[in-house]
């Protein structure tokens, strides 16, 4: 798509923190003149107290039916018990079926143990344990299934495969644990390397899960593209953003066939909602993200550039700050006005 024709996209600000990125995050693509319309729908926790089960109204649904592209602030999910994920329902209905989480360091400007890293996590957003398949057999007896298939398989190791092609990169890693379950993560393995061989311009290794996340929080920079089951690969982009400075950081894409859904890594936090400390980069990400998908590339690029320049400033949210390195600590709207006032820079 052109870049100046505006894409009107659905826009759910989520729950906790939600708010507070959200509106930092629009502030930004605004003052960056985005070529992106905002129709704003409320899912999550007001609409579970309201008596929608799923969290999702039938208007909502509409709307990001008709846009088929989502930016979605973090939305709580009760532990243990009540209402099912609605990040997960949302991910299967729209069927988005691969969960693409970059992570890089950002060294010299938020220095980290571990400047080379530079990965791309590609996790199955459909099947695994997400499948919600749960049973109680007997008042001491529960039970959870791992579904996965073949079709599933072929189709996020091919997608690994392609992005890797797409981007230069020279290596997919998967991580299973097919050593104990032989045939659900034994399907995984053996399809990602029949798909592996039509790649033979990129290496394909593969890694059982224990060692590759050891491996992963202690030598990131050996990885260039991980490919993962649903649950695997959501514990490890939580580590991976972890290693690069802060959860806060972690953008994500949900993609699906022709359909779309952009969020950042990490959850509500609810111990700071409402506080103005969050970090709004991850969703800031995110979006940028959401621009290149909608072929504004050169606007996401000038916001990277500006929230690059505002970090080289010493300019911090809390999760970030460091006595004597930051220059100044920051709330989450501080932060994205400065990050609208060094837009046009470059780092
Ligand atoms: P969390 O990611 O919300 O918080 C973990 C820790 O990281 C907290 O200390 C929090 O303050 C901090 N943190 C998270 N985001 C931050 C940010 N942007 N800036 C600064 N600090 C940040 O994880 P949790 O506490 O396990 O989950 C809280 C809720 O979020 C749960 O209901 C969970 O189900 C939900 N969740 C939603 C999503 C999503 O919507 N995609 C993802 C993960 C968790």
């Amino acid at each position: 798509r052109p870049a100046a024709q505006a894409t009107t996209v659905a826009l759910a600000e989520g729950d906790g923190i939600g708010p507070e990125i959200t509106q930092a995050v629009v502030k930004v693509l605004e003052a960056a003149g985005a070529a992106v319309k905002f129709d704003p729908v409320t899912v999550g926790e007001a609409c579970y107290l309201d008596g929608v089960s799923s969290g999702i109204p039938e208007s909502a649904w509409e709307t990001i039916r008709q846009h088929r592209v989502l930016l979605k602030g973090p939305i709580t999910t009760p532990q243990g018990g009540g209402y099912k994920s609605l990040n997960v329902t949302l991910r299967k209905s729209l069927g988005l079926f691969a969960n693409v989480r970059p992570c890089r360091a950002w060294d010299p400007v938020l220095p980290t143990r571990h400047p080379d890293m530079d990965l791309i996590i590609v996790r199955e957003n459909e099947e695994d344990t997400y499948a919600g398949i749960e049973h109680r057999q007997t008042t001491e007896v529960t039970q959870c299934l791992k579904l996965i298939s073949r079709p599933a398989c072929e189709r996020i190791a091919r997608y690994a495969f392609e992005l890797a092609r797409a981007q230069g990169r020279k290596k997919v890693t998967c991580m299973s644990k097919d050593n104990i379950m032989k045939i659900t993560d034994g399907l995984f393995h053996r399809v990602f390397k029949e798909v592996a061989a039509e790649y033979p311009d990129i290496e394909a290794e593969h890694c059982i899960i224990d060692i590759g996340t050891a491996l992963l929080a202690d030598q990131p920079g050996r990885f260039d593209v991980i490919l993962a089951p649903n649950l695997y690969g959501d514990v490890l982009s939580d580590v991976a953003a972890q290693i690069t400075g802060s959860v806060g950081l972690g953008g994500s894409a949900n993609i699906g066939e022709g359909c779309a859904m952009f969020e950042a890594v990490h959850g509500s936090a609810p111990d700071i909602a409402g506080k103005d400390m969050a970090n709004p980069s991850g969703m800031l990400l995110a979006a940028c993200e959401m621009l290149r998908y909608l072929g504004d590339a050169q606007t996401a690029a000038q916001i990277q550039d500006a929230w690059m320049v505002t970090l080289e400033e010493g300019v911090h949210t809390g999760d970030l700050y460091k006595e004597g390195k930051s220059r100044e600590k920051v709330g989450t709207q501080a932060f994205a006005e400065r990050i609208c006032e060094n837009l046009g820079r470059k780092p």
